[in-house]
């Protein structure tokens, strides 16, 4: 069943909705020394699944390493709201703790992703 949420960062200057074609899929957390820094909690859509409504132009880019991914965020209250997968660059993560109505403590275990191990991976080649 398709389900459309919609999010906000903190301040509320951005809104994004994420179409969900079977629900919150691959939720996880990632070891990477940027996502470890951010303890965000992330689920994945395809880039057509995910649309900033409001606020694009106070979206911030940040990019590291090998420059592939781009990772957004609210350049007035300073949160993740989503970024393009470097693995995957066909596929958003974003940040489930910002979507109306999900707690993020009520999720129960989230895996942790090892996006450490894949930039040493990257990086050495
Ligand atoms: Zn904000």
């Amino acid at each position: 069943m398709i389900e459309v949420k919609s999010g906000t960062c903190h301040c509320g200057e951005v809104e994004f909705e994420v179409r969900l074609e079977n629900g919150l899929e691959n939720i996880r957390r990632c070891s990477c020394s940027l996502c470890s820094r951010k303890g965000a909690v992330m689920a994945r859509v395809p880039l057509c699944g995910l649309k900033v409504t409001r606020g694009a132009d106070k979206l911030s880019l940040y990019q590291w390493n090998t420059k592939t991914a781009k990772h957004y965020f609210c350049s007035t209250c300073g949160i993740y709201t989503h970024h393009q997968r470097r693995s995957n660059p066909n596929e958003y993560g974003f940040n489930v703790a910002c979507l109306d109505g999900v707690d993020i403590n009520e999720l129960g275990d989230i895996p942790v992703g090892d996006g450490r191990l894949m930039s040493l991976i990257q990086a050495s080649i």
